[in-house]
């Protein structure tokens, strides 16, 4: 039986480049802009890519990725806007689903609905998304386990979140590409999951926040959680 392949997902650099240094005998293939890192990682064949920000670019690497080469499970890592009560900066959020917070075809559709799916809400793949969560858990951060909503939007006003979280009560975090990375895997029907670390909390100090997070912390974070979880 082969090993599978993971492809582990980033939207910004900053996010994944620590993981390079745990890639071993790497070899880049560049397709549509994008450079897939092929190598194994602790001793598995994997995949690591970065897919740009918003969700067309993350749909459009996800498409290539499970299309071009031989990927059984997709991990999202990065950052999002802390959206649920308690979800603090430097907390980890695992989605057990995704919706696009920006969809919105109604009355035709029900708001939020992808039209022609007949869902609004993907789940994401149970046995990843546990291995993560106790992966973050075991690298002792607190860890949060349900709803993540994307859109082509940084929320960063707290007049926005609070707005979303009216409409959204259950979703715990705001991002950019993990919704539509869920709603290719699922054309495809592949497993994925995602986690995402708290950088903001999606309000009037975001844009302060979310710069000073990416550049300490997301990628070493991810780096020791990807580790875990493979391990
Ligand atoms: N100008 C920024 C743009 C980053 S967009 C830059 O330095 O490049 C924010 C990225 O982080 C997206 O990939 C998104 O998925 C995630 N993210 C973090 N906080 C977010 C928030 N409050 N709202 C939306 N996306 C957020």
């Amino acid at each position: 039986m082969t090993t599978p392949r993971i492809a582990v997902v980033s939207a910004m650099r900053e996010e994944l480049h620590a993981l390079h240094d745990d890639l071993h005998d790497p070899r880049v293939e560049r397709v549509a802009g994008r450079d897939f890192h092929l190598g194994l990682l602790h001793g598995r064949p994997a995949l690591l890519v970065l897919s740009g920000i918003g969700k067309v670019a993350a749909a459009t690497t996800t498409a290539l990725l499970l299309d071009r080469f031989e990927v059984d499970a997709v991990l999202f890592t990065g950052v999002a806007g802390g959206l649920g009560e308690g979800v603090a900066v430097g907390d980890v959020v695992v989605a057990d689903a995704l919706l696009q917070h920006d969809m919105d075809a109604s009355p035709i559709f029900p708001r939020w609905e992808v039209p022609l799916t007949g869902r609004s809400r993907f789940a994401a793949d149970v046995a990843w998304t546990d291995r993560l969560a106790a992966a973050a858990h075991r690298a002792g951060h607190a860890v949060h386990r349900g709803l993540v909503v994307s859109g082509d939007r940084f929320v960063s006003t707290s007049a926005e979140s609070a707005a979303l979280r009216g409409l959204l009560p259950d979703a715990l975090a705001v991002e950019m590409e993990g919704a539509a990375v869920a709603q290719v895997c699922h054309d495809f029907g592949r497993a994925f999951a995602v986690m995402r670390t708290i950088s903001d909390r999606a309000d009037d100090a975001a844009h302060v926040d979310f710069p000073r997070f990416v550049a300490d912390v997301a990628s070493a974070l991810t780096r020791r959680i990807v580790a875990q979880a493979l391990a």
